[in-house]
């Protein structure tokens, strides 16, 4: 697990340094230069930790297990940005969620300035 991607299953282990990482951005924070891309992605997976080869051009669905223990290390990755972005999801809801969205931040404000209000009377 990652900051990046709460649910990882398996890490990578970087072609250009061969160092292990979590994800690719896990890579780029530390690293002075670019993950290299490569058609043969070495993975380590998490559950076994077992190291496994997979060739990524040739990519099936089968492939998206660990060869070792069936772990499902290919997940849709569940990202901090992302769990918050999914309430606006349906297109449909686009512009009611935007009055939503305008009606929450008048309730914030009238709880900032409530507090502002509180804390002056405190002080
Ligand atoms: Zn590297
Ligand atoms: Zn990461
Ligand atoms: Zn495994």
């Amino acid at each position: 697990m990652c900051k990046h991607i709460l649910n990882v299953q398996a890490s990578i282990r970087a072609p250009c340094c061969k160092q292990w990482f979590d994800c690719a951005e896990c890579h780029g924070e530390v690293s002075d230069h670019p993950l290299r891309k490569t058609t043969e992605m070495v993975f380590g997976c998490k559950k076994c930790k077992k190291v496994f080869r997979k060739d990524m051009d040739h990519f099936e669905e089968e492939d998206e297990y660990c060869p070792h223990c069936d772990n499902k290390y290919i997940v849709e990755a569940k990202t901090p940005q992302m769990a918050i972005a999914v309430e606006g999801h349906d297109e449909r809801m686009g512009e009611r969620f935007e009055k939503d969205m305008r009606l929450k931040e008048d309730t914030l404000k009238t709880v900032f300035d409530m507090d502002a209000d509180i804390s002056h009377r405190m002080g």
